[in-house]
């Protein structure tokens, strides 16, 4: 099921998340340095970056965060400069799990 831009809530806070799942494919980093980065490599899928509502291209930048939801490398760091700005946690834009440990 495609979820349109338009359904998620941009006024997003940390919530509690339940963090002991285990389903993680990826860790959790502690900066953005450690961010796990890839490149589309097309799928044939009909994806689209939350944050800027584009739909991937092949070889775009991305990032995976640990809930294995994935954006655009210049999304998400606008994004993690926006809540650092704000002073809040940041967290994934769909599930609101901590981005950083
Ligand atoms: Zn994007
Ligand atoms: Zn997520």
């Amino acid at each position: 099921m495609k979820i349109h831009c338009n359904d998620i809530d941009t006024h997003i806070e940390t919530h509690n998340y339940d963090s002991t799942a285990n389903s993680f494919f990826f860790t959790t980093p502690k900066n953005e340095e450690e961010l796990t980065r890839t490149i589309y490599s097309g799928r044939g899928e009909e994806l689209e970056c939350r944050l800027c509502c584009v739909d991937y291209e092949k070889s775009d930048k991305l990032v995976y965060l640990a809930c294995s939801h994935f954006y655009h490398e210049s999304c998400i760091i606008e994004w993690i400069n926006k809540k650092k700005k704000e002073k809040s946690e940041p967290a994934c834009p769909v599930c609101h799990h901590a981005i950083f440990k």
